[in-house]
């Protein structure tokens, strides 16, 4: 079974680098479980009232030179965070850059605070 992006997920995908788009679209077409775009460029007013929320830790997100995207997985059409559920979409995304030699970060995997939704280019390569 293959998904495809929504209409809203593209959209959401304007603005981004290309060589991010280009992993996300080869995602999609390889992960075992669905997922949306829910966020891309971002704005830095937005950014800011996320931080002040104590959604976002930094000002200097890699959301605000379009580096970096956030998904949220789908079961039969309904968005769910469940954890496992990202670490399987996280496999179609790492697989997905290592064949398209675009390096990639998962924030599934940082250290501190993990955030599993998210996936950005590499700073040492994008910078
Ligand atoms: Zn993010």
């Amino acid at each position: 079974m293959s998904f495809r992006l929504s209409q809203r997920s593209r959209a959401r995908l304007q603005g981004v680098h290309p060589d991010l788009i280009v992993v996300v679209e080869a995602a999609i077409r390889r992960t075992e479980v669905d997922f949306m775009v829910t966020e891309g460029l971002r704005d830095p007013v937005r950014q800011a009232a996320l931080v002040r929320a104590g959604a976002s830790r930094t000002l200097n997100s890699r959301h605000l030179t379009g580096h970096a995207v956030d998904v949220a997985a789908l079961v039969e059409g309904r968005v769910r965070w469940d954890w496992p559920l990202y670490g399987r979409i996280a496999e179609a995304f790492k697989a997905s850059a290592r064949e398209l030699r675009i390096p990639l970060t998962w924030g599934g995997e940082w250290s501190r605070l993990r955030d599993g939704p998210h996936f950005e280019l590499d700073r040492k390569v994008y910078p």
